[in-house]
């Protein structure tokens, strides 16, 4: 797994760096804190969670009196910890105790990464010596299915895949079907995300997965949001949570984004913690989210 920290602090420390520079200031007017509140609304942390934050700076830099840079570095770092949340459980669900194969949905809008993603977390676990069974239930993208077996065959995962717009439910039946007769430890399956018909989406995610837990109980499922599409994310993400009870959240191309926020924002709208970001398009390209990795990239 790629270093979270290294490859997030060149698109990301421009928040961190914006609010120590503001802090710095000698004189912290209501200028100045409008601009620190700016600079993060800038970077999507979202309403709430900005004032939070600035409520909370405005306070404890006057508890401080003088500022030197690294007390100001070490308020900011606690501060930013706190509202990302370091006591949450950000593991990924794939070893349920006394079965297998793990289930895991992966859905979201396409175009965010979904199946990209869903390759890359069959590579972590393949390289973590478990064996996996792709299913690739986006039947509606013609291309999505192969593009999933290509990953399969490049990690050693086999895939089960339907007829071309064949019904994403019976996909998704046969992956689990298959991954338990084959004796796999986990099943991670792909599915479709065309959010301009909202009430077909919901059929048909909640049909998927209801037809997976004639299995089993799905472990876990896992949104996938494209970080680049700031407030538009929150909007698919709430879409989504409407329909299937998401446990999880990925975070994908925040490599090509500053606005890191994001990730504050999305877990105070869902309640549920970010589990994973995307970092590129390489196959390596997915890691853990850590706070404390995430955060030190905030402020370089
Ligand atoms: P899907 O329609 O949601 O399944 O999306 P895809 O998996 O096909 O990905 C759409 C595009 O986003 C592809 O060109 C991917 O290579 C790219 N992509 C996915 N994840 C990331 C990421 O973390 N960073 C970057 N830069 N690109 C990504």
């Amino acid at each position: 797994l790629v270093r979270l920290r290294s490859r997030l602090s060149r698109s990301q420390n421009a928040l961190g760096q914006g609010l120590l520079t503001l802090l710095s200031r000698e004189h912290l007017d209501e200028d100045t804190w409008e601009e620190v509140e700016d600079t993060l609304l800038t970077a999507d942390v979202g309403v709430q969670p900005t004032q939070e934050l600035v409520e909370s700076l405005r306070e404890r830099v006057k508890v401080l009196g003088t500022r030197t840079p690294q007390e100001l570095r070490a308020l900011l770092r606690e501060e930013l910890l706190k509202l990302v949340g370091t006591d949450v459980d950000r593991a990924v669900r794939t070893e349920p105790e006394g079965r297998t194969p793990g289930i895991v949905m992966v859905v979201g809008v396409n175009g965010t990464g979904k199946t990209t993603t869903t390759g890359k977390l069959a590579r972590v676990l393949v390289a973590d010596g478990r064996t996996v069974v792709l299913g690739a239930a986006d039947t509606f993208r013609a291309a999505a299915a192969d593009q999933l077996q290509t990953w399969g065959e490049r990690v050693g995962a086999h895939t089960v895949r339907g007829p071309e717009a064949g019904d994403p439910a019976s996909v998704a039946f046969d992956a689990v079907k298959e991954g338990k007769e084959m004796g796999v430890d986990v099943v991670l399956i792909d599915t479709a995300g065309r959010l301009h018909t909202k009430t077909g989406l919901m059929d048909e995610l909640g049909k998927v997965k209801r037809v997976v837990e004639k299995h089993a109980p799905v472990d876990e499922v896992l949104l996938v949001l494209d970080a680049t599409t700031g407030q538009n994310g929150l909007v698919q993400a709430r879409v989504f949570a409407e329909v299937v009870d998401i446990s999880g959240i990925v975070l994908t191309k925040l490599d090509g984004t500053a606005k890191g926020g994001i990730v504050v924002a999305v877990q105070r709208e869902l309640g549920v913690p970010v589990k994973l970001v995307g970092l590129g398009e390489g196959a390596d390209d997915l890691a853990p989210f850590e706070p404390e990795a995430f955060v030190d990239a905030l402020i370089g």
